[in-house]
């Protein structure tokens, strides 16, 4: 069965502009940004497309004809470089502004030098087919946000597309060639260049919606486990990754880190330089610690590090380094040539110890810092679980072990 190309050429129109609604539903309520997105470009790419489609329906009736393919013709070009654009903006890349005039400038070029309709409509067919391609291999480029067959299925119904369009462009110019007549708008491949064409439409666009849903998903939960002020880790994300990275059987330690005399910094200089100073303090103690490690804003002036599969001479040894790192940091002028130190509380056990009691046990190891004299390193070996259950926990004061400052 045949369809009438003048109702595919409308239904083209059609979908381009039902997937046009699509995503200016599905992004509705996105903060205005000073340049479009690629969600954004792709509307205007399917935008255009409708257009292009609309003028070549309404040929000969109310666009005479010799205006209305070559107008039509350009218009499709600026859709596909305005979805390579897209694309290229959904990957978080930009540039390559000159696609648009050189796609539009080549789709002029062959409409004018076109000896024959087959000519116009087979070499456009090739420049779309590639342009198809190339969409694909796009596609194959941007972030899957854990949808990778989604992303594979964009890639297909794209490369389809591009495949049947070359044959369609092969088809056309050399029969164009080899017979001089053909019967260009009722050919399998003609009608199949239409199918793939809604078809690539409908599925890019929605998988495109379906990605940036996820993109921006991700980015609130990772904003949702960030400290604003420091971009460390917050309290939450720190607990629910802590349980994943303590290993059964293997050591463990938890430091508490919090800054001396903090108040003083904030009553003396102002609350800006008291931000400044925690910014600066995070970026010491995370270039302190391994990839493995966990560090987190755990409170206002207090911060909490995970060490995994590490013993306690290590853990304290890296403990004395953080502390003599900060102390170091801020000796300077930026302080009035105050010196700002932390106090560091470490429990240091098994993998097998639920999170809490080794937080628990390094904050009362950080009282003990305080007590003593701030500016200084407390370990406790916090014993092993006996029989599954938490060990005992030593009364405040009785510490079971302890060793301030090393040498
Ligand atoms: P200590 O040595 O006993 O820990 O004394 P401290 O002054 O550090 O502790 P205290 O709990 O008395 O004061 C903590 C201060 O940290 C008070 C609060 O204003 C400040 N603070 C908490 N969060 C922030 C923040 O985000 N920015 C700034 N600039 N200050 C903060
Ligand atoms: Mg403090
Ligand atoms: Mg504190």
């Amino acid at each position: 069965m045949m369809f009438d190309v003048k109702t595919l050429m409308f239904f083209m129109a059609l979908s381009a502009l039902l997937m046009a609604g699509v995503i200016t539903l599905a992004d509705q309520g996105r903060a205005p940004q000073r340049s479009l997105s690629g969600l954004q470009l792709w509307t205007l790419s399917l935008l255009v497309q409708a257009a292009g489609w609309f003028v070549l329906v309404a040929s000969n009736s109310l666009i005479p004809a010799g205006f209305a393919g070559p107008l039509a013709l350009g218009c499709v070009s600026l859709c596909w470089s305005l979805r390579l654009q897209a694309l290229d903006r959904c990957a978080g890349r930009d540039g390559m502004h000159w696609r648009a005039p050189v796609l539009v400038g080549v789709s002029v070029g062959i409409s004018l030098l076109s000896p024959a309709s087959e000519w116009l409509v087979g070499l456009h067919s090739l420049l779309y087919g590639l342009l198809a391609c190339a969409c694909a291999r796009q596609v194959r480029r941007l972030p899957d946000h854990g949808h990778v067959t989604a992303q594979s299925i964009m890639a297909l119904a794209l490369l389809l597309l591009g495949g049947v369009l070359i044959a369609r462009s092969a088809e056309l110019l050399l029969a164009r060639a080899l017979w001089r007549q053909v019967e260009i708008w009722r050919t399998v491949l003609e009608q199949a260049s239409f199918l793939s064409g809604y078809a690539s439409t409908i599925i890019v666009t929605i998988g495109l919606v379906l990605l940036a849903r996820a993109g921006h998903e991700e980015h609130l939960q990772r904003l949702a486990g960030t400290d604003a002020l420091t971009g460390l880790l917050n309290r939450r994300s720190f607990l629910s990754r802590a349980g994943q990275a303590l290993r059964p059987q293997t050591p463990a330690a938890v430091l508490m880190l919090d800054l001396d005399h903090f108040k003083i910094i904030n009553d003396s200089f102002g609350h800006p330089v008291g931000d400044a100073v925690l910014r600066t303090v995070s970026a010491t103690l995370a270039s302190g610690l391994r990839r493995e490690d966990l560090l987190a804003r755990f409170g206002g002036e207090e911060f909490a590090a995970l060490l995994p599969q590490t013993g306690a001479r290590t853990a304290l040894t890296i403990g004395e380094r953080l502390r003599t790192a900060v102390a170091a940091q801020h000796a300077g002028a930026e302080l009035g040539g105050r010196r700002c130190t932390i106090s560091i509380g470490i429990a240091a056990g098994s993998g097998d110890l639920p999170i809490d009691v080794l937080i628990t046990e390094a904050d009362r190891a950080l009282y003990t810092a305080k007590r003593e004299g701030r500016n200084r390193c407390v370990l406790i070996e916090v014993p092993a679980l006996v029989d599954g259950e938490p060990p005992q926990v030593p009364e405040p004061g009785k510490i079971s072990s302890q060793a301030a400052r090393l040498p």
